[in-house]
C-alpha cells in the first residue's frame, strides 16, 4: 500500500520503497555549524537521528595551494562540509570552484535525497541535484539584512519554484511568503526548554543584571541600550555574543554595560540563570520586520521576565504572556526593567502561565511536524520513482482528488466492491478543502476556511462516523454593522429587536414586521429578490447587498436566488447558524477522519501528484474525476467560472479574538468577508488563538462555483460530455454544484450506488453504500 502519512524518514513496508538506503540530506546554510546554536543546529542534529545530514557551509579563505573540503563530525552525527579556498583563486572563479568541490563531495552518493537550503544564495551550487524533495527554511528575510546581495531576491523567487516545501521561522515571513508558494507552513522559533530550564536552578543575587545573549548586528539596537544604561545606572547590562557587520570600537561603551565573548550553547543557562531578567534591545527596522526570536522563550524557560521592543511576533505570540513587557523608546524600556525586576522577586506570579505557553512548544514538536511534511513528499516522491519502476501497475479506478468526493467514492469501491483504487490530488495532502492541520501555536486550523459539518441526513451522518467520533458543535455568526454594533446572523428576532428597539416578543410579531417591510416582487428568481421580499431593502442592504458583492464580485441581482437563501431569516430567537438534525465537529480533526477513510489495504494515495503525472505512472479502467468538470474537457466550450478566496491566518496573544466562532463583515467598506476562530469549534484551551480572514478573489484556487443562468448553461453543455463518457464526476467542481460537504458526501454515496450493478460480484452493500 502507498501511503504518504508517514512515521519515519526511512519508509517501511511500502510497495514504493523497495530501497533501503537511508536518504541523505544536505543542508546549504549561509551560517557556520559553530557560530551559534540556533534553528539549523536544533533541526538537524535532530534530523541527523533519521537521515545522513551533510551541512554544507560558507567557504573559509585559507592559505593554501589547492581547494579541498574540511569535513567535519559533530557528536550528534551530522557532517559539516566547510569549503576551503585558497586566497588566491579570484573571486569571480570562486563559484565555480564551489560548485566543483560541492560535486567531488556528493560524488557516488546513493539518493534519495533531501535538499534543504537555508539561503538562495546557495541555490547556484546544488540546482542541478536530482533531489527527491527540495526544503527552503526560510528563517528571515535575508534580502532585508545589511550587506544583501542584489540578486537574492531573484534567487529566491527562483528557489520557490524548485522548492517542494517552505518552511518560515515565523509568521510574519509566513504572511509575507504564503502567496508564494502552494505548500508554505509557519514554524516561528522553538526552544528546548529543559535545557533552559536548568537557568532556574542557579543562584542569582547581587546586583540587579538584565542581559542579552545573541549575534550582535544591525538588528541590535545599541543606542537604545545606552540610553536606557544612563537612565538605570544602577542596573547592570550583560550582552553576550559575537558581533557580526558592525565594528565593535563603535559599540557605546558605559560602566554598566558589559560586552562579553559569546558562550556555549552548552554553557547558555548557566550565564542566564545568573541575570535577573534577560532583554531584547532590538531595533524597529526593515531588518526586524519578520524576525521571530528564540531568545524569548528560551529567556522565558530560563525563568527570566523579558523586555522587548515592539517586534511584531514577539507581540504577537507573548505580547499577552505575563513575564513579558514590550516598551518602546528609552524611558519606557528602563521602566519596563524596573518592572522587570520587580517580577524577578515574585516568580510565582507569573511563571504557572509562561509554563503553560512554554508546553505547547518544543523544538521536538517542530522537528516532528517538519519531519511529517518532508517524510510525505519524499514518500510520494519515491512512491512516484518506484512507480516508474514497476511499469504501470494497474487499478480498477483511479480517483482524482482527495477531498469528501474523492474518499467517499475510493472508500466504498475499495471496501464495499473489492477493487482497487489509486486516488491522487495536486495537493500535498488529504482531505481537500476540508484539510484542517495544527499551526505553529498548535492549534487545530482549518487551511482552507472554516467548516462546519451539519446535516438533516441520519445516512449520512452515520456513515461518516464510522470514520471518526464528533465534538458536539453548534455554530454561531454575529454580523458586524459597524457604528450599529454586532447582532445575530441569520437575522432573528433578537436580531430585529437589537437593531430597531422592535420590542418584539413572538413570531407572529416578528413576523408581521418583516412583512411590513418586504417589498412584494411578481418572479423571485435572484438573490436580490428573494431577500428584499422577505425582509425589505433596508435590512437587505445592511446584511447582504456589500457582503454578497464581494463575497462574489457580482451584484445579488446578477446571480441565482439560491445564493443568498442558503441564509434563512428567522422570527424566533434561535441564534445559531445551522438548525440541521446533526451538527458536530470531527473530534480529532477531518484530517484524521479521512485518513481512517482512505486506510484500506486496496488503496493507494499519492499526493503533491498531477493527474497528467498519475497517468503517465499508473493504468486504470476507470476514472472517478472530483476537480473542475471544464478542466477535465480542456475547457472546451471556454472557462467555467468560479470563485477564490485568499485566506489569511494569524495566531493573536490573546486566549479568545471575538465572542462567535465566525464574524461576518457585510460592509463593502471592510476587504474581507468574515473572521473565524477556530479554538470555539474545537475547544481547545490555550493562551494564544488562531483566526483566518477571507478576502475574496476572481484568481486563484476555484472554491465556488458560481449559481447564476448563463453558467448553468456553460455546464450544462459540460455535463453532455460529461454523461457520455465513461468517467464518472462527482463533487462541487466536478458537478458545478455549490454543494456542503454532506451533500457532497450523499452525492458520491448514490454515486457509487448507481454504479453498483457495473461492478460485478464481491459486493456487501450496506444501507449506506
Ligand atoms: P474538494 O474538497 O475541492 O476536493 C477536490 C480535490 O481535488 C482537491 O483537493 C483538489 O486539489 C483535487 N484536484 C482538483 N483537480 C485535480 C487534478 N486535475 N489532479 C489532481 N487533483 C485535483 N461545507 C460545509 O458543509 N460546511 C461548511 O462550513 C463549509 N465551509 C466552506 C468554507 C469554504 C471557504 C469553502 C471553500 C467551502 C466550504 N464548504 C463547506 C464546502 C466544502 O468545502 C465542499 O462541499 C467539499 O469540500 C467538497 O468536496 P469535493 O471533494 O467535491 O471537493
Ligand atoms: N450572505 C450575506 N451576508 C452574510 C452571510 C451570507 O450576504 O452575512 C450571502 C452571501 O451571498 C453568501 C451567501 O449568503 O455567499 C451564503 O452564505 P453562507 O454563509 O452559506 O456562505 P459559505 O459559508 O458557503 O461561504
Amino acid at each position: 500500500m502507498l501511503r504518504d502519512v508517514p512515521q519515519t524518514l526511512i519508509a517501511a513496508n511500502s510497495a514504493a520503497t523497495e530501497s533501503p538506503a537511508k536518504p541523505l540530506l544536505i543542508c546549504l546554510s549561509h551560517l557556520r555549524w559553530n557560530f551559534v546554536f540556533q534553528r539549523p543546529q536544533h533541526l538537524m542534529t535532530r534530523l541527523a537521528r533519521h537521515v545522513d545530514v551533510l551541512y554544507w557551509e560558507e567557504p573559509l579563505i585559507v592559505e593554501e595551494d589547492e581547494a579541498t573540503v574540511r569535513l567535519t563530525s559533530d557528536p550528534s552525527g551530522v557532517t559539516i562540509a566547510t569549503p576551503l579556498l585558497p586566497d588566491h583563486i579570484a573571486e569571480a572563479r570562486r563559484p565555480e570552484v564551489i560548485r566543483a568541490l560541492f560535486n567531488r563531495t556528493l560524488a557516488g552518493k546513493p539518493g534519495p535525497m533531501v535538499r534543504w537550503f537555508y539561503t538562495p544564495m546557495m541555490l547556484p551550487i546544488a540546482q542541478h541535484l536530482n533531489a527527491a524533495v527540495t526544503v527552503y527554511d526560510c528563517m528571515d528575510e535575508l534580502s532585508a539584512f545589511r550587506f544583501a546581495p542584489p540578486e537574492l531576491p531573484r534567487l529566491e523567487s527562483e528557489l520557490m519554484g524548485l522548492a517542494d516545501i517552505v518552511f518560515t521561522g515565523g509568521y510574519s515571513l509566513y504572511e509575507a511568503k504564503q502567496r508564494q508558494h502552494p505548500n508554505v507552513h509557519p514554524f516561528p522559533s522553538s526552544v528546548d526548554v529543559p535545557h533552559f530550564a536548568a537557568a532556574r536552578n542557579v543562584d542569582c543575587t547581587g546586583q540587579p543584571t538584565i542581559g542579552f545573549y545573541g549575534v550582535i548586528d544591525e538588528r541590535f539596537d545599541a543606542d537604545l541600550l545606552a540610553q536606557v544604561a544612563d537612565l538605570r545606572p544602577g542596573i547592570r547590562f550583560e550582552v553576550v555574543g559575537p558581533t557580526a557587520k558592525i565594528d565593535p570600537a563603535r559599540l557605546p561603551q558605559r560602566s554598566n554595560i558589559a560586552w562579553l565573548p559569546a558562550v556555549e550553547y552548552a554553557d547558555l543557562p548557566e550565564r542566564l540563570g545568573r541575570w535577573h531578567a534577560a532583554m531584547m534591545p532590538f531595533a524597529i527596522n526593515e531588518s526586524t520586520r519578520f524576525i521571530s526570536p528564540t531568545k524569548t522563550p528560551e529567556y522565558l524557560a530560563g525563568g527570566k521576565p523579558v523586555i522587548s521592543t515592539p517586534i511584531r511576533d514577539v507581540e504577537r505570540h507573548w505580547g499577552n504572556v505575563p513575564g513579558v513587557i514590550i516598551a518602546s523608546g528609552a524611558a519606557n524600556f528602563a521602566a519596563a526593567c524596573d518592572d522587570a525586576l520587580a517580577l524577578a522577586q515574585q516568580p510565582e506570579e507569573w511563571i504557572g502561565e509562561v509554563d503553560r505557553a512554554l508546553a505547547r512548544i518544543s523544538w521536538d514538536r517542530t522537528f516532528h511536524e517538519m519531519h511529517g511534511h518532508i517524510q510525505s513528499r519524499l514518500v510520494s516522491s519515491q512512491s512516484m520513482a518506484s512507480l516508474r519502476k514497476r511499469s504501470k501497475p494497474r487499478y480498477d479506478f483511479l480517483v482524482v482528488g482527495a477531498g469528501f468526493a474523492g474518499a467517499v467514492m475510493a472508500e466504498r469501491l475499495a471496501a464495499d466492491a473489492g477493487k482497487r483504487v489509486m486516488v491522487i490530488d495536486t495537493r500535498p495532502h488529504i482531505a481537500g478543502n476540508a484539510y484542517d492541520e495544527r499551526n505553529a501555536a498548535g492549534l487545530l486550523v482549518h487551511r482552507y476556511g472554516p467548516h462546519l459539518f451539519h446535516t438533516n441526513s441520519d445516512d449520512i451522518f452515520a456513515y461518516l462516523s464510522r470514520f471518526t467520533e464528533w465534538r458536539p458543535y453548534e455554530h454561531r455568526v454575529l454580523a458586524d454593522l459597524g457604528e450599529r454594533g454586532r447582532v445575530p446572523m441569520p437575522i432573528n428576532r433578537t436580531t430585529l429587536n437589537l437593531l430597531f428597539d422592535a420590542g418584539l416578543t413572538c413570531d407572529e410579531d416578528a413576523s408581521a414586521f418583516l412583512a411590513q417591510r418586504g417589498e412584494p416582487c411578481p418572479a423571485i428568481e435572484t438573490s436580490e429578490d428573494v431577500v428584499v421580499s422577505a425582509i425589505g431593502r433596508e435590512l437587505y442592504e445592511m446584511f447582504f447587498r456589500g457582503y454578497t458583492r464581494k463575497q462574489w464580485g457580482l451584484d445579488p441581482s446578477e446571480l441565482d436566488k439560491s445564493v443568498t437563501a442558503r441564509v434563512p431569516v428567522r422570527t424566533n430567537c434561535d441564534d445559531r447558524y445551522f438548525t440541521d438534525r446533526h451538527q458536530a465537529m470531527p473530534l480529532n480533526g477531518y484530517t484524521a477522519m479521512f485518513e481512517r477513510m482512505l486506510d484500506h489495504p486496496l488503496i493507494d494515495v499519492l499526493t503533491g501528484v498531477s493527474y497528467a503525472e498519475a497517468c503517465s505512472l499508473v493504468q486504470f479502467d476507470r476514472l472517478v474525476w472530483t476537480g473542475a468538470i471544464d478542466e477535465y474537457f480542456g475547457t472546451c466550450f471556454g472557462k467555467l467560472p468560479y470563485r477564490s478566496l485568499r485566506f489569511e491566518h494569524e495566531t493573536l496573544p490573546v486566549e479568545q479574538f471575538q465572542p462567535v466562532g465566525t464574524v461576518n463583515y457585510p460592509a463593502e467598506s471592510v476587504p474581507y468577508t468574515r473572521i473565524t476562530e477556530f479554538k470555539h469549534f474545537t475547544g481547545e484551551q490555550a493562551p494564544v488563538t488562531s483566526v483566518v480572514y477571507e478576502y475574496p478573489c476572481a484568481e486563484g484556487e476555484p472554491y465556488y462555483p458560481v449559481p447564476r443562468p448563463q453558467n448553468q448553461e456553460l455546464f450544462a453543455r459540460y455535463d453532455r460530455l460529461a454523461r457520455a463518457s465513461d468517467t464518472i464526476f462527482v463533487g462541487r467542481l466536478a458537478t458545478y454544484r455549490y454543494y456542503n460537504m454532506d451533500q457532497v458526501v450523499g452525492q458520491a454515496l448514490a454515486t457509487y450506488r448507481r454504479l453498483l450493478p457495473e461492478l460485478g460480484d464481491r459486493l456487501t452493500t450496506s444501507k449506506v453504500g
